[in-house]
């Protein structure tokens, strides 16, 4: 291992998370990878190394386990943590408000006592633009009218305010809080991408259609201010919200002194 530092990686096989370990690893970080598996696979660990020519450290782990959180970061020297485990379907959210609750505040609770206990003092989180509505006006800005509309958007703003308050109550601890739109792309040669358990997300579901998993592909919608009635969309390339995350990592270590080698 370099001295560099190492960045632990919470939801790391998964889709924003897998791209963003590629691009941490291309820019001379050391990776430790957490997920749970819940919607990704173990091989993208594989297709990681295929990609980079090296394999981060995985532990299989859910993060609401503060005892597997201990004893990871009393076995890797971390110094900053990018946070993407969550569940992500709005359509699920409906359904089961409480899993959503359960897993992603509680989730990050625990992540955040574990590292108070090791004395890590950065944290990237991946929010969501989902928190804002529908009542702003695009392009949306950060202090746009918040109006969570489901509990997937509740537990990611209610994430964002746990972290607020946790850097307003110490001083040393370096948030940061990345909200964004849907993302899309799958630039390293097809070989990670987005691949959920249960697609819901538009480009998945239509690759679900054609290789013929799924018969038709349903548009929803048809009282938009748009030509045909449905619902224009923007997206954001994958590797845009990877280097997001490095680019707020680096801003979080350079305000502790921390760069790479
Ligand atoms: P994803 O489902 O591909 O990745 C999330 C990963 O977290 C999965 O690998 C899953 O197995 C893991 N995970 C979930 N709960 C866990 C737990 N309790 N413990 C350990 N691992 C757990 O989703 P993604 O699209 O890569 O999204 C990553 C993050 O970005 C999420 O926090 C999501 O809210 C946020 N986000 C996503 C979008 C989007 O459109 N995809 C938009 C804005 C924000």
């Amino acid at each position: 291992m370099s001295n560099n530092p190492t960045i632990l990686v919470t939801g790391g096989t998964g889709y924003i998370g897998s791209h963003t370990v590629v691009s941490l690893i291309e820019n001379g970080y050391e990776v430790v990878i957490i997920d749970n598996l819940s919607n990704s696979k173990k091989k993208v660990l594989e297709r990681i190394e295929a990609i980079t020519g090296c394999k981060p450290k995985f532990y299989q782990c859910d993060i609401r386990s503060i005892e597997k959180l201990d004893s990871i970061f009393s076995e890797n020297k971390i110094t900053a943590v990018i946070h993407f485990a969550a569940l992500k379907s709005i359509t699920d959210s409906l359904k089961n408000p409480c899993q959503y609750f359960e897993n992603n505040i509680s989730g990050t609770l625990s992540l955040l006592e574990s590292m108070k206990k090791h004395n890590i003092k950065n944290i990237i989180f991946s929010s969501s633009a989902s928190i804002y509505g529908d009542k702003n006006v695009s392009p949306i800005s950060e202090i746009g009218l918040v109006e969570c509309k489901n509990s997937y958007a509740f537990s990611k703003y209610s994430a964002d305010m746990i972290l607020k308050f946790e850097s307003e109550s110490d001083s040393k601890l370096s948030v940061s809080i990345l909200r964004y739109f849907n993302q899309i792309g799958a630039p390293q040669a097809g070989l990670i991408g987005e691949d959920s358990k249960n697609p819901t997300n538009i480009m998945p579901h239509i690759l679900t259609v054609a290789s013929k998993k799924y018969e038709i592909f349903k548009i929803y919608g048809k009282n938009y201010l748009t030509f045909d009635g449905t619902a224009v969309r923007d997206y954001i390339h994958v590797m845009d919200v990877a280097n997001g995350h490095i680019a707020a990592l680096k801003n979080n270590l350079s305000t502790h002194g921390l760069l790479l080698s």
